[in-house]
């Protein structure tokens, strides 16, 4: 059974108030709260376990290398990859995919060439690829969302031509929700001989993944929304592309050997991993994902499936109120304006006043904002943690900002 309510007990931070009211924290899709075992192994590691990893002997650094090399196979279990081998350990979404652009995308495309992207797309998950617009010539293609929404698969799929190298499109939308037929994508792409990066920043919150179902070529992660640290991540790469990618970043451990006139790399997955990395935050990473598959993903997706049609049926009674993303294929995030409301930034300050967290903006998603033809909506993004009374007080505190600005 899913109990919530031990669930929450997890959380310390949900027991808090803000702004003298029981914190409701809607705000997951920027960044989750973390759990006391996560918390713990984070103190843990360094009061007691702290070393570098990878290049010492000593009894410490060969502790701290092994619980942070473990994390690897965790990521690939959470993941379905094959081995953990796929996995290369990094900061986190952002790092995972400007390493697709330089490492894979750069080498291989000339001037002309094209990329595929969705308007429903992060930002980082197109400024990648402005760079290689503006500085090689390689074109971006933007496919649309319906009204709903939704991403037609064979939309994306139609836009592939003789120069399309790559499709790079989110699992779920930062902004609407909508979940994407990744799987579907890649099927039709591969017949074409087109690799797809999936951006699963928020996709692999909300339900399961495997990779080798999906089919994909890349599929980037990020540790803090899922229940773990900042400046963890993870990207998944296909063996046949990481064969194929060149190292991006330069530095230690990335290396086996260097001289004056020569460097010869490490095996990949270390060949893509330059530096000290986050080596306790990826500790806490993995606990997070130890956290999350011992909830089990299923559920947690039941959960929030339960939250998000809660949450859509008491929004439909709100006529003043527009959820922008209506598609069913969506996760329980709900972005929105409200009529005759201020600016988001504007409700949001008196959702926080009732103690309830939620993001105003544009959310990181320009070409999405262009699309619906707004500047900023406001956005509930619920979590493993959340429950139905919390989408009440939401409602309610919306209530009071309707009122306000009517
Ligand atoms: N992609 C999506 C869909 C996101 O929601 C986010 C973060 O909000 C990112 C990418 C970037 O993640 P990070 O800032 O952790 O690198």
């Amino acid at each position: 059974m899913f109990d919530v309510a031990k669930i929450r007990s997890d959380f310390p931070i949900l027991s808090r108030e803000v702004n003298g009211k029981p914190l409701v924290y809607l705000d997951n899709g920027a960044s989750a709260q973390k759990p006391q075992v996560v918390i713990d192994a984070v103190t843990n590691a360094y009061a007691h376990e702290y070393s570098n990893v990878h290049r010492g002997l000593h009894y410490l650094s060969n502790l701290a290398t092994d619980k942070y090399e473990a994390v690897r196979g965790k990521i690939a279990q959470f993941l379905g990859a094959a081995s953990e081998d796929d996995i290369i350990l990094n900061s986190g979404t952002t790092e995972g995919i400007n390493m697709v652009a330089y490492s894979w995308a750069m080498p291989r495309m000339q001037a002309g060439d094209e990329i595929i992207l969705s308007v429903m797309e992060h930002h980082a998950n197109i400024v990648p690829w402005h760079f290689l617009r503006e500085r090689m010539g390689v074109v971006i293609k933007w496919v649309d969302v319906d009204a709903t929404g939704a991403l037609d698969p064979q939309a994306v799929l139609d836009a592939i031509t003789s120069r399309t190298k790559l499709i790079a499109v989110t699992q779920c939308s930062n902004v609407l929700g909508t979940v994407v037929d990744v799987k579907a994508i890649t099927k039709g792409a591969h017949e074409q001989g087109v690799a797809v990066l999936v951006d699963g920043s928020q996709g692999a919150v909300h339900m399961p993944v495997d990779v080798q179902d999906i089919g994909c070529d890349f599929y980037a992660i990020t540790g803090h929304k899922l229940y773990g640290p900042s400046g963890s991540g993870a990207i998944y790469v296909r063996p046949e592309r990481m064969a194929e990618m060149r190292p991006f970043l330069g530095g230690g451990d990335m290396i086996k050997e260097v001289s004056k006139t020569e460097v010869v790399y490490n095996d990949a997955p270390m060949k893509f991993e330059a530096g000290t990395p986050g080596i306790v935050q990826t500790i806490g990473f993995g606990v997070a994902l130890d956290y999350m598959m011992g909830l089990g993903l299923e559920n947690i997706a039941a959960h929030e499936a339960q939250l998000r049609d809660y949450a859509m049926s008491k929004f439909a009674g709100l006529n003043w109120m527009q959820v922008q993303g209506t598609t069913p294929s969506k996760a329980a995030i709900f972005s929105f304006t409200l009529d005759g409301a201020g600016h988001a930034h504007d409700i949001s300050t008196i959702l926080d006043k009732k103690g309830v967290a939620v993001r105003a903006g544009h959310h990181c998603a320009g070409p999405l904002m262009d699309h619906m033809g707004l500047t900023a909506t406001c956005r509930a993004s619920f979590g493993l943690y959340n429950t139905k009374a919390e989408v009440d007080v939401l409602v309610d505190a919306l209530e009071l900002a309707h009122e306000l600005f009517a």
